[in-house]
């Protein structure tokens, strides 16, 4: 089912973010995990696209299970980082065999050791490029990113709106964020898009914080802003993994209910092919 469809029936909907499991216990780990998540019958799970299309093999072995034989409705991340035109057409067709009606598209990442986005010859320069490739040649339902805080190559969050508007005109059906945890910015950055006419369903993308391993990574990639009632919390907490636990989940439990009180069309979890905290938060919500 294309999600623009299941969103006729669901004001708001509830999905799942996954990665390809690396190795045989993380496979199994995993299939441990999604066993359990399914019981909360989400809207639709996503598998990403490792950088620069190192997973795809995985990606795409990973889509056919979920969505042939679990039978979610699931998204196929994809990146056009080292793509051609034709390598696209050819991957694209190879997900439309398989039945998988909804992508997640993306420019990707520059490879490692390089800090400028360079497309190859007969390859997209931005998203949008490849979303107006896709909407010309395919019939798939189209997801793409926003970046609340701003993406970190944009000059100003204007421009980055700006950009962000070409493509959905370009064809994205609906936009999931980058993870973030302050709410006010979120429907600060809502507004700001419906202003440019934006109207889309604006998905904000949630990862609980549990461990101080992880705040230290996200301070150190500056990927999201952390408040400081959480960072206070884990700092308090650090020595004490089990009440560090409760306190990142109260906090998405908290930031989760204000989000779907003010209107947001519902939440996109990053799971990190985990399941104790999603069905804790989403069993109390
Ligand atoms: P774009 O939309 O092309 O934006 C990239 C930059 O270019 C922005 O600064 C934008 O403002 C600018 N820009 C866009 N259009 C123009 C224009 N016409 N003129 C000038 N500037 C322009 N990465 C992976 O490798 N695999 C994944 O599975 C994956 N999944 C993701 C899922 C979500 C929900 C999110 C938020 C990100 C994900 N990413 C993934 C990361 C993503 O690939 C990177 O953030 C990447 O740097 C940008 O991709 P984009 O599609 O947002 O690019």
């Amino acid at each position: 089912m294309k999600i623009t469809d299941l969103f006729l029936s669901q004001d708001k909907t509830f999905s799942f973010e996954f990665f390809p499991p690396r190795d045989e216990i993380s496979a199994v780990d995993f299939g441990i995990n999604i066993g359990r998540l399914m019981k909360l019958s989400p809207s639709f799970v996503t598998v990403t696209y490792g950088a620069g299309g190192s997973t795809q093999e995985r990606t795409f072995a990973l889509v056919d299970y979920l969505q042939n034989r679990i039978g979610l409705t699931t998204v196929a991340h994809y990146t056009c980082v080292n793509a051609t035109r034709d390598k696209v057409r050819a991957d694209l067709e190879a997900l439309s065999a398989k039945g998988i009606q909804n992508l997640m598209l993306l420019r990707g990442d520059p490879p490692k050791g390089e800090t400028k986005f360079a497309p190859p010859a007969g390859g997209f320069r931005y998203a949008s490029e490849l979303f107006e490739y896709v909407e010309d040649q395919f019939d798939f339902c189209k997801a793409g990113a926003a970046y609340i805080e701003k993406h970190p190559e944009a000059i100003s969050l204007e421009e980055d709106i700006l950009n962000l508007k070409t493509k959905v005109d370009a064809g994205a059906d609906f936009l999931i964020t980058q993870l973030f945890f302050i709410n006010e910015l979120y429907y600060q950055f809502v507004a700001m898009a419906r202003e440019t006419g934006i109207n889309q369903r604006i998905i904000p993308g949630i990862i609980p914080l549990t461990s101080y391993a992880q705040i230290e990574r996200f301070t150190k990639m500056s990927a999201a802003t952390i408040p400081d009632e959480l960072r206070d919390k884990i700092e308090t907490y650090k020595n004490n993994p089990p009440k560090m636990y409760q306190a990142g989940i109260d906090f998405t439990i908290s930031q989760c209910k204000d989000l779907l009180d003010n209107g947001a069309p519902g939440l996109h979890f990053y799971t990190l092919n985990k399941s104790r905290a999603a069905i804790e938060i989403f069993e109390s919500l």
